[in-house]
């Protein structure tokens, strides 16, 4: 009871990337730098295995951004033709490559680092990717005219590299759709359908990640627009709770969504987020046990796996450490409290 995991992404070495920050430059390159994701790679699963999480990740060690990271093996994208454009319905201004012509995966996307991954750990092995929707709202289109359109032709890319991550040993796959509280009307329009093409076919545990972002100013500024409660789940759970995607992530520690809307997401294992990305205040094992209480009186006990409101990528590197600790331990302490 209460296996924990991790969002997706954890601090990078200083070594490999400039830290702090989103989209950080890499600090190597050539066979440097395919060497030193392999090596942060390595780390970021010994740090969680040590800290207690149960499903572990490469904390997305090998990519610059967790959109752009899969766009970059994608033919039919400009990454020269740069467009400014507003994105999260314009929270972020974000420079943006353009879709000039037929999607296609130039290979392997996260081949080398699952496989790694795999060979270096026994515990369960998670990987994400980005979702559909998330990705159409973070490119430019001057091919498909029909952003639905090139939303399945993403879906379609997905599928293929998540049926080759579950080929590789990985134990659960989720796709990562930050734009599912910005979009709702469509994402019960298409955007849920464009996941059940992504996941199509696989046998492995399936997840969804929503989330009000990662601890940066532009978020926080956006969250404290939003209200005192953030109920816009109401209008997508219920959609979710249909569908065939087994798992949803969703941030709980100091979030303003209202827990009992969990209680909409009937039959799902909820990755309930215990550990604020948003704050650089560690977490105490009581303060997660704590979390995983409330969400416990919505979710079966059974069906709770604890873990990180979002991923860890622009946080100081000790502190993201200290918080997976403080989710292990607090995991523990949950499972003699409460199991
Ligand atoms: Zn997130």
């Amino acid at each position: 009871m209460f296996e924990t995991t991790i969002a997706g992404s954890l601090p990078k070495p200083a070594w490999l990337a400039e830290p702090g920050r989103l989209w950080a430059p890499w600090r190597l390159s050539g066979a440097d730098l395919d060497a030193g994701k392999r090596d942060a790679t390595l780390l970021a699963i010994k740090r969680q295995e040590d800290a207690g999480i149960d499903i572990v990740g490469d904390g997305e060690q090998s990519r610059q951004h967790f959109v752009h990271g899969f766009l970059e093996f994608v033919d039919g994208i400009d990454f020269a033709r740069r467009v400014e454009m507003g994105i999260r319905r314009n929270r972020y201004k974000a420079l943006v490559p353009t879709v000039v012509g037929p999607l296609r995966l130039m290979g392997r996307v996260h081949g080398e680092e699952a496989r790694l991954a795999r060979a270096h750990t026994k515990r369960k092995l998670k990987f994400t990717l980005p979702g559909p929707m998330t990705i159409i709202d973070t490119v430019a289109d001057a091919h498909y005219g029909d952003r639905v359109t090139m939303a399945f032709a993403f879906a379609h890319l997905l599928n293929a590299e998540a049926r080759a991550l579950q080929a590789d040993g990985v134990d659960v796959i989720q796709f990562d759709e930050p734009a599912f509280n910005v979009y709702t009307d469509e994402v019960n329009a298409w955007g849920i359908a464009a996941l059940h093409r992504a996941i199509e076919g696989l046998t492995c545990t399936t997840a969804v990640h929503i989330c009000y972002g990662y601890g940066i100013k532009a978020n926080t500024d956006w969250k404290a627009t939003l209200g005192s409660e953030w109920r816009q789940y109401e209008d997508i759970f219920p959609a979710i709770a249909k569908s065939p995607i087994q798992q949803v992530a969703i941030e709980c520690r100091n979030s303003r969504v209202p827990l009992e809307l969990l209680g909409l997401l009937k039959g799902k294992v909820v990755q309930a987020g215990v550990i604020d990305v948003a704050s650089d205040t560690v977490e105490t094992a009581e303060d997660v046990v704590s979390v995983i209480d409330a969400v416990a009186k919505f979710v079966p006990k059974s069906n709770i796996v604890p873990t990180t409101n979002c991923g860890m990528a622009p946080m100081r590197r000790d502190i993201a450490e200290a918080k997976l600790m403080a989710l292990g331990a607090g995991a523990k302490l949950a499972r003699q409290k409460l199991g």
